[in-house]
């Protein structure tokens, strides 16, 4: 395990999890496989607090990022962009070729309610998109508030790009009217990449029942999904091994309680934030900041890359600044599998290498 992964995604993995996924893999029209699945589907409703569907994909999540626009807008789709991954979700619908109108905020701002609400009240649009925990900048939106907003317009449908922030802090679905939410498995899921999950409400697979197929074209398909999932099934060969992982590792948050898993990761990042608040400064406005990632400033100028440099040849991988913020920021995750006894110990390497430079 060297080096060590502390940047966010891929993120660190248990031995654990590689050992369920070396396991023979079995036939995916079998029983023994849709046990495996219906398992884990309903292990995945449950930390996401909804009661409707729940569809895996063997895809990276950007996959499902396009899917999402192609299967639930037959309007206009606002995306809200606060920094270089809710940016790819535009340029996503653009290149898909739907009617869509971006609404930016300045990078290390969040989202907020009031901006949706703005926007909304056009009465242009039938999907928005909107970044949960925005992995350029460390930002966390307000997911619950935007939520409430959008229940306001009835023929709005809400999407949610939840890659780096799923099962670090709490994502409730029902509640807060979420019609889709995905993440790939290798951020705070803490598995090896290849693999995706989303939630879909029963309104957004209606959406998606009136939409061509030649937009959504076969693969993602939501209906098509939908169907298979119904079956305890997936529409092409999944990656087994991933579904193997997931097992394990819904076992081992059970055990761990996801409240607690919250309260460790809000605890990782309290501790991350005040070892490098003073001296570099954040990049998240405040009462934004992320717990699953730090962005930092670098207000003590020193150089970014070498500290990068001297971090991975210790064995620990951070991340400098993503897109726009090369060389001016760098990042540390603290999500997953990582334990706060992790964190001490990159941080005491970090003030180590730091005094080097
Ligand atoms: C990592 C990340 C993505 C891209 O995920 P892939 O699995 O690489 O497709 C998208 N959005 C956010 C917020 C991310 O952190």
């Amino acid at each position: 395990m060297k080096p060590k992964l502390f940047i966010p995604g891929p993120t660190h993995v248990d031995q654990a999890i590689l050992d369920a996924m070396a396991q023979y893999p079995i036939g995916h029209r079998t029983a023994d496989y849709r046990e495996l699945q219906s398992k884990v589907v309903t292990g995945i409703k449950k930390l996401l607090y909804t009661e409707q569907s729940v569809l895996i994909s063997t895809s990276s999540a950007t996959g499902l990022m396009e899917a999402g626009v192609r299967n639930l807008s037959k309007q206009r789709v606002a995306n809200f962009i606060c920094g270089a991954f809710s940016q790819r979700q535009a340029d996503i619908t653009r290149i898909c070729g739907l009617d869509q109108d971006d609404f930016q905020v300045e990078w290390g701002q969040a989202t907020t309610a009031e901006q949706v609400e703005t926007a909304l009240s056009t009465g242009d649009y039938d999907l928005i998109t909107v970044v949960f925990n925005e992995t350029s900048t460390g930002v966390m939106n307000p997911l619950g508030e935007i939520g409430e907003v959008v229940k306001k317009y009835p023929n709005v449908l809400l999407m949610v790009d939840a890659v780096s922030g799923m099962l670090g802090a709490p994502i409730k679905v029902d509640e807060w009217g979420i019609d889709m939410v995905l993440a790939s498995v290798q951020k705070a899921w803490a598995l090896p990449p290849g693999f995706a999950v989303m939630s879909l409400s029963d309104r957004a697979l209606e959406r998606s029942r009136s939409i061509p197929e030649a937009q959504k074209g076969f693969y993602f398909d939501f209906v098509r999904m939908h169907k298979a999932g119904e079956k305890s099934q997936t529409t092409v060969t999944p990656s087994i091994a991933h579904l193997y992982a997931l097992a394990v590792q819904l076992d081992r948050i059970n055990a761990e309680g996801l409240d607690n898993r919250f309260a460790r990761h809000h605890a990782m990042a309290v501790k991350v934030r005040e070892w490098g608040q003073k001296q570099f400064g954040l990049f998240a406005s405040p009462g934004f900041e992320s717990d699953t990632l730090t962005c930092f400033r670098n207000e003590a100028d020193i150089d970014l890359i070498a500290l990068v440099e001297k971090m991975k040849n210790r064995d620990y991988l951070i991340s400098g600044g993503y897109g726009d913020l090369k060389g001016k920021t760098f990042r540390l995750a603290h999500m997953g599998d990582l334990q706060i006894a992790d964190i001490n110990d990159v941080l005491s390497v970090l003030d180590e290498v730091i005094k080097e430079l």
